[in-house]
Formats: C-alpha cells, sequence, structure tokens
C-alpha cells in the first residue's frame, strides 16, 4: 500500500538501526510511540505485534479491558530522523490481543474501513486527499512558571492581548516571530530576508522528501507573525493520513530544533488569519478522474456536484470531526479567508467548497471543503469527509446554488437564505449526535467511537468553559 521497503529487518540493518518506534494515533489524532529494540524484526514483531497498556490512551479502553496490540504495518517503515541513535519508524494498528480483531477505536482502521467501503460500493475505487494545512512558528523565549498564571498577566499592557502573545500547555511563553512581525500588511510572500523563516520551511520541506512524502510547495502564509504553509502531493485516503501525521511531526521537530515552536492551533493569535487545512478531493475509477465534465459548472461533473452536496449538507456533522476544537471556532469567523457559508464556489473563498478551475487539466478536478483546520485528527476527518460524499452521491444531493458574486453584495433574502457553518464545538458535537447515519454505513464508524469521541470532546469544552477567560479580566475586572 504505501511505499516502505519489501524487506523492513534488512532495511534495518541497512541502516544500522538498533532500535524501533512504534507510532499509533489516539482518538483525539495524537501520535503516540514507545520503542523496541530492532532485533524484534527478525523475530515476529511483524506479525505478532508488541503489547501495551491502553487504559490511559485518550479516548481508547478503560482500564479493566486494556490489553492492547500495536501491529507495524511494513509499507509505512522510514528512518525516523529526530532520535539520536538510527531508528527505524513504523506506523502501527491496534489489534486486541486475545483475538487479533482491529480495534474499533483505532482511527486508522476507521480510514481502513472508509476506502473499503469506497471500493464496495463501486462507485469509484480511489479516494484522493490533499490536505494544506498551515501553522505558526513563534520564537520560543522564555518559560512561565505555570500555565495557568497567563490568566492573571493579561493586563500587562502589549502582550497577550494586542502582539497575540500566549503560553503553550506546558507554560512556555510564545511570542510572535518578531523579524516577520510587521510584515502584515505587505502582501503574504515577499522574498527574504522579509521572509525570515524561509530556511526552516525548506528544511522541514527536504525532511519530509528524505523521509518519502512528496511536498509540493512551501510558502509564508498571510498570517503577518509567522504564518507557514507546505503542501503534500495527493495521496489515497489512508496513506494520506499517515503521511499528515508524519508531517505534524517533523514540522514541530524541526521547528524545535531551530529553537522554536510550530502550533497547528487553528487560531493562536487574535486578528490574524488562523490556520486551516482546506483538503482537496476527488475520486477516480480504473485511473480516470470521476470529478470532470467540461460542461458541468466549474467543470464538475455530476457526481461530483453530488459529491459536494454531501459535504454541504453533512457539514455541521462534519465539522465535529474536520474543525475538532473550541478554538477551532475562533478561526471560522468572517473576515479571514475561513469559510463560513455552507456553500460552493469557483471563486468565493468565504464558501465552504471551493471548486479549482484549470481548464487545461481534467485529471486535477477535485473539490477543496475548506472549513477543516489541522487539528482534525486526519483519519477520522478524511473518513467522515469522503463518507459525506458517497451519501450525497447515492442520494444525488444537490448542493444549493453556486454563489460566486461578493456575499454582501448579494440581496438581503438571498443572504439570509445561505447556510452558516456553525460557532462552536458545542454546537457541531450537537449536530454530529443529530446527523450520524450517513458515518455508520458499512460500519466504518461505530456507535461505540462516536460516542467515545463526543464525550472526550465535551469534556474539553468543559476544561476552557470552567475556566475564567483572559478576556474576562478585561470586560469585568472592576478594580
Ligand atoms: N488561513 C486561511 C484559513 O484559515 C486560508 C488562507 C489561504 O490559504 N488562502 O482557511
Ligand atoms: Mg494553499
Ligand atoms: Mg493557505
Ligand atoms: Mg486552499
Amino acid at each position: 500500500q504505501g511505499a516502505g521497503p519489501d524487506d523492513v529487518a534488512a532495511f534495518a540493518r541497512e541502516h544500522d538501526a538498533r532500535l524501533v518506534d512504534l507510532k499509533f494515533t489516539d482518538l483525539p489524532g495524537t501520535w503516540q510511540h514507545f520503542a523496541v529494540a530492532a532485533r524484534e524484526l527478525e523475530e515476529d514483531l511483524l506479525t505478532a505485534g508488541a503489547g501495551f497498556d491502553g487504559s490511559s490512551i485518550r479516548g481508547f479502553q478503560s482500564i479493566d479491558e486494556s490489553d492492547m496490540l500495536l501491529v507495524p504495518d511494513p509499507s509505512t517503515a522510514v528512518i525516523d530522523p529526530f532520535h539520536e541513535q538510527p531508528t527505524l519508524s513504523l506506523v502501527c494498528d491496534v489489534r486486541d490481543p486475545a483475538t487479533g480483531a482491529p480495534y474499533s477505536r483505532d482511527p486508522r482502521h476507521v480510514a481502513r474501513k472508509a476506502e473499503r467501503h469506497l471500493a464496495a460500493s463501486g462507485v469509484a475505487d480511489t479516494a484522493f486527499f490533499g490536505p494544506e494545512a498551515e501553522f505558526y512558528v513563534f520564537d520560543h523565549v522564555a518559560y512561565a512558571q505555570q500555565a495557568n498564571r497567563a490568566f492573571y498577566e493579561v493586563d500587562s499592557g502589549e502582550g497577550f492581548w494586542n502582539a497575540g502573545a500566549g503560553f503553550s500547555s506546558n507554560g512556555e511563553r510564545l511570542t510572535p516571530n518578531l523579524a516577520s512581525r510587521n510584515r502584515s500588511q505587505q502582501g503574504y510572500f515577499p522574498a527574504p530576508p522579509l521572509d525570515t523563516l524561509a530556511d526552516l520551511r525548506g528544511r522541514m520541506a527536504l525532511t519530509l522528501e528524505r523521509m518519502g512524502v512528496v511536498v509540493e510547495v512551501h510558502h509564508h502564509e498571510v498570517g503577518g507573525p509567522g504564518q507557514a504553509e507546505i503542501d503534500l502531493r495527493f495521496l489515497p485516503l489512508l496513506q494520506m493520513a499517515d503521511a499528515v501525521q508524519l508531517y505534524k511531526y517533523v514540522v514541530r521537530n524541526v521547528a524545535r530544533r531551530a529553537g522554536k515552536t510550530a502550533t497547528f492551533m487553528p487560531k493562536p493569535i487574535f486578528a490574524e488569519n488562523g490556520s486551516g487545512m482546506h483538503t482537496h478531493q476527488s475520486l477516480w475509477r480504473a485511473g480516470e478522474t470521476l470529478m470532470f465534465d467540461a460542461d458541468g459548472y466549474g467543470l464538475l461533473s455530476e457526481l461530483a456536484r453530488h459529491y459536494v452536496g454531501g459535504l454541504l449538507a453533512h457539514a455541521p456533522a462534519l465539522l465535529a470531526f474536520s474543525a475538532p476544537t473550541t478554538n477551532s471556532y475562533k478561526r471560522l469567523v468572517p473576515g479571514y479567508e475561513a469559510p463560513v457559508s455552507l456553500l460552493y464556489s469557483q471563486r468565493n473563498r468565504s464558501a465552504a467548497v471551493r471548486v479549482p478551475v484549470y481548464f487545461s487539466s481534467p485529471k486535477s478536478k477535485r473539490v477543496e471543503f475548506r472549513s477543516p483546520d489541522p487539528t482534525a485528527n486526519p483519519y477520522l476527518a478524511f473518513a467522515a469527509m469522503l463518507m459525506a460524499g458517497l451519501d450525497g452521491i447515492r442520494h444525488r444531493t444537490e448542493p444549493p446554488d453556486p454563489v460566486d458574486a461578493n456575499l454582501y453584495e448579494l440581496p438581503p433574502e438571498r443572504q439570509q437564505s445561505i447556510r452558516q457553518a456553525p460557532t462552536s464545538l458545542d454546537a457541531v458535537l450537537d449536530a454530529l449526535e443529530a446527523d450520524r447515519d450517513f458515518l455508520l454505513d458499512g460500519d466504518v464508524f461505530t456507535r461505540d467511537l462516536l460516542d467515545a469521541y463526543v464525550a472526550h470532546k465535551r469534556a474539553e469544552i468543559d476544561e476552557v468553559r470552567l475556566r475564567p477567560h483572559p478576556w474576562e479580566f478585561a470586560l469585568y475586572y472592576d478594580s
């Protein structure tokens, strides 16, 4: 499936790797790992797997049924450059040690099932995904004693609000990349020396390439203080979800080694562009695209239009996976190129679905869902998007009429008829609970996974809701 070596043990020997790092993804989407000795490759690591305790993995089993097994996928083998000792990295599937059955809450299993469901539907044999994950790079200045102190330092002038400095979860003080800070209003990608992050992005891009991920472009993004984007060449769903995990890992680790930090948080700085993960999607059968029709709106085929219809109809529920944090809804507001209207368009960047139009290239025909952000668990988010699109195809769902005009110049009746994206994590979790049948088709998602996911996310909402917010001090601290 992937591009890994035929013989993983030989590959490890060739690179003198003494350690094997086993990686898998928890329910919210973070890579977890542990390392075993490379000699295990000569024994039965690849077939029997390695056991671990799943009870403290977010969203996984409770303590009384916590034993789990990781079975490596040999096609993901790659040398991991972020270890001192030569280390082979393998992405794994999570299984039940007693039965060998795939674990129903393993996000990678959901992505696999989505691909199988697509093939079984007869609609297409391959779904390609092309995400554009944006991120911010911050200078790593000093350490605060405790993250919570930030809430009391808010009033100390400029820092926290205006320049957008904040505190990370381990209490590091973050400040915007000062060198690129005044660039805000100068267009978004002047050449160096104004672009102070060009070499850092280059290092990230070439590290990814060395690890087998094809990079198409890297550039500064619109956000003045250090926003960046690196785009990967499209891949089938599961392979791309693996690649997104690797991408985030490389971006964070290269930044860290340069004494900086990178964050995929959707809206780290008030009044600057947020970080999205626009996701390009296309369906193919027997090597031919199913997306193109020279006579269709935006050169889209009927099938592609129905796919868009499905994405838009299920968008509120989809956002629970594709914009899955409380912070996501600080990005999805008007004015920052993030979409708020649930419609599609060839032009309008406030539309949730954009249709890139290149008349000369039918093969590149795809739709771009712009609502997602990089806090999404890529396995779950891509699977959910595919399920929404397939549901649209099955029910021949027509999207609302496309709008290419400036939305604010439309007559008020038309403006009012345009559905808007929900504005909070709570609202999209409600939407998911009310609209989840399309995800259960073919057992791609299970009720158990959806319930565990929603419970985990509701707890995150409470964590934020129960804490005094810094801006409440500005509004209500009555000294
Ligand atoms: N940063 C914008 C977003 O939040 C996208 C900007 C762009 O790529 N044109 O979606
Ligand atoms: Mg882009
Ligand atoms: Mg971008
Ligand atoms: Mg885009």
